[in-house]
């Protein structure tokens, strides 16, 4: 309390002077730093001890995990690169990917209906299951994402309270939000001292640049995915951008009402904290989801060009801030290398689909050096991309296993201006025909994000909820999971893949993948069930001589692919998934009860109809099962 009213008095006393001092640290030469720029600094040094100490500690909670990952044989955990060249023994046994290829244009003139999908109790049908032995020597050890005696606070925390969050991303953002008002209260008034806030801000920018890395060694650390940490670089970004502009009202208000505020301009270092509050303004307001969603080039170049305002702006206008700016250019030269490292120019094959308005990319050369679920961003030199179409990149999910035969693939769904262009370069190359000649040259960077440490084959069952594009990430762990199932290195009895699409048709080119797919399950089952969410008046030509009809459910090619009209039950399948995972007098009994994971990538209400179901689960049948994990992914921030 007493420290309190010192810093009261001293800033009241001194006009200013002492904030300046913090500010710019130039004023208080003579008789050393004030009261206030010591308080400021031992309190913005615990500030960060404290959270860096919980991130520690987060980040030791999870060695198991890590050391689960790393004998699980799935690759690396920090900076993965793309290899070329011929497979590698991922691809082992061969042919995963030479069933058929992606059919274009197939006839469709038949009746063909099979039984429906599964009630609640129905069971699935077994018919590839291979009952001979499964060796358990290489199956990668079951290691929860979390110390299992958090698993009850785990499931709490995993409920959804605002939409596209849940009580666990909440309940990080509060605490931060708690720990950033201790900063700006502790032996402070704002009303008084106006360097605060302005330390405040810029100590939390090196955290804020760690979460904002594509390569993050923060989510390394942590074994998260940035995509995964990106709400809190958001809002951290926020709490900093509200902390400069405190500060800045603090000495606007301050020289207006003195009448000096022109001349105070002209002093370089409020010139230059001038140009950091508007740097600061600016990635604030083009960040915000309207820019991001509407127009991502502007959020994109204000974010760019932003960023290298803030790193000079800050150095020259408070000495104090040099230290977190270092840090901060140190971070974004890291990852611009590491992003540099992981990016290849490849020759790709572009192809285009018709009945899914999509452009099927290859790249035969890229083979392996990715995890299913990631995604990279690509660039695609050709005029037919516009004047500046080859300077931008965009994300999309790698829809093939590391170590398939096709290399990486990627399906690239119309959605605005550049997948548009990229959808009619597809059907321009395609129209030459020529062998070789629908070829195009391609810049790939990546791989990024994914499932980060969590080892999809270490669980009994796994259930892969997909809507629309996010079939992209259904195949690739598809295809990498049936490899390790068939190399003895999956503890998987069960796999079911779930896939939400607008319009049965759309299914059509993907139905000879699926079907071979589920030829190659040889140790466990796997069941595809696709939904439409159409209402149809009549019928609609599906594949080959199959038809999907008004309210009724149709088997397609294989009695485990299922097309069914409406939204999937997510109880149900979650059930029936728990079933299988529990389920005796397969190859895989030996290997017990390692607990069921759940992929989810598409709309976020997809996610939370998911979240919802498995959280309506009695606590008793997780247990039982050994625990239910989710992951999730979704396009777009
Ligand atoms: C991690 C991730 C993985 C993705 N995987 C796939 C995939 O496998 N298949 C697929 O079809 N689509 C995928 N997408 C979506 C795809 O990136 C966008 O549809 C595409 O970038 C749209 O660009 P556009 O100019 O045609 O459309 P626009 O009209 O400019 O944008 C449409 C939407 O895409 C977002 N977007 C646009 N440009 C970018 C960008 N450079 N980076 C991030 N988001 C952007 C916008 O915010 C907007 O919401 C993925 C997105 C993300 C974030």
């Amino acid at each position: 309390m007493s420290s309190h009213n010192a810093t009261t008095t001293t800033a009241g006393g001194a006009g200013g002077g002492a904030s300046h001092g913090a500010a710019g640290g130039a004023p208080g030469g003579a008789h050393g730093p004030s009261l206030e720029d010591m308080l400021t600094a031992k309190v913005t040094i615990e500030i960060n001890a404290f959270i860096y100490c919980v991130i520690g500690l987060i980040v030791l909670l999870r060695v198991p995990h890590l050391v689960g990952f790393l004998k699980s044989n799935s690759g690396r955990p920090f900076l993965q690169v793309f290899r070329s060249g011929e497979p590698s023994s991922a691809s082992e046994p061969k042919n995963l990917n030479q069933g058929p290829k992606l059919r274009k244009g197939a006839s469709f003139d038949s009746t063909d209906k099979g039984s429906g999908p599964y009630g609640a109790g129905e069971t699935v049908v077994l018919d590839s299951i291979h009952l001979d032995a499964y060796s358990t020597t290489k199956c990668p050890p079951h290691v929860p994402s979390a110390p299992g005696f958090l698993d009850p606070l785990r499931r709490l925390l995993q409920t959804r309270v605002l939409p596209g969050y849940s009580a666990m991303q909440i309940a990080v953002l509060m605490n931060y939000t708690y720990v950033i008002l201790y900063g700006a209260f502790r032996w402070s008034n704002p009303f008084t001292d106006g360097a605060r806030a302005g330390m405040i801000a810029v100590s939390q920018m090196p955290l804020i640049f760690a979460l904002a890395q594509k390569s993050s060694i923060l989510g390394s650390l942590l074994g998260y995915g940035y995509e995964t940490l990106n709400y809190i670089h958001r809002y951290a970004g926020r709490l900093s951008v509200t902390a400069a502009n405190v500060h800045a009202i603090f000495y606007i208000y301050k020289w207006s009402n003195a009448g000096t505020i022109l001349q105070e301009l002209q002093h370089p270092k409020f010139a230059w904290g001038l140009a950091f509050l508007i740097a600061m303004d600016i990635l604030f307001f083009f960040s915000l989801e309207f820019w991001r969603r509407k127009a991502y080039n502007i959020f994109f170049w204000s974010h760019t060009i932003g960023i290298m305002v803030l790193f000079p702006a800050g150095c020259m206008h408070m000495p104090a801030a040099r230290p977190y700016m270092f840090a901060c250019a140190i971070l974004y030269g890291l990852d611009r290398i590491v992003r540099a490292v992981k990016s290849s120019i490849a020759t790709a094959t572009i192809t285009h689909l018709p009945r899914m308005d999509m452009a099927y990319v290859e790249v035969p050369n890229i083979r392996s050096g990715w995890r299913a679920g990631q995604h990279v961003r690509l660039r695609v030199f050709s005029s037919a991309m516009g004047a500046f179409g080859w300077a931008e990149t965009h994300p999309f999910t790698i829809a093939s296993a590391s170590g398939a035969n096709d290399g990486l693939v990627l399906f690239c769904k119309k959605a605005g201006d550049w997948t548009g262009k990229l959808v009619e370069l597809a059907k321009e190359l395609d129209s030459r025909g020529v062998e070789g000649q629908g070829t195009v040259k391609v810049w790939i960077e990546g791989p990024f994000g994914g499932p980060s440490r969590m080892v999809f084959s270490s669980f009994s069952a796994a259930v892969l909820v997909v809507g629309g594009s996010g079939i992209t990430f259904g195949l690739s762990m598809m295809e990498e999971l049936l490899v390790k199932d068939r190399r003895h290195e999956s503890r998987l009895k069960y796999i079911e893949l779930v896939w939400v699409v607008p319009d049965p048709a759309s299914v059509t080119p993907l139905v000879p993948l699926f079907t071979s797919l589920i030829q190659q399950s040889h140790y466990c089952i796997l069941r595809i069930s696709i939904h439409y969410t159409k209402a149809l008046t009549e019928k609609v030509p599906v594949y080959e001589r199959v038809e999907a009809e008004p309210c009724t459910s149709i088997t397609i090619d294989h009695p485990n692919l299922t097309l069914s009209p409406g939204r999937p039950r997510f109880k149900n399948i979650m059930n029936n998934a728990i079933g299988n995972a529990m389920g005796l007098g397969t190859a895989k009994e030996a290997l017990g009860v390692s607990g069921v994971v759940v992929g989810v990538c598409g709309p976020i209400s997809l996610g939370e109809q998911v979240v919802r179901s498995v959280g309506e689960i009695e606590s008793a049948t997780k247990s039982r099962v050994g625990g239910i994990e989710i992951h999730e992914e979704t396009f777009g921030w």
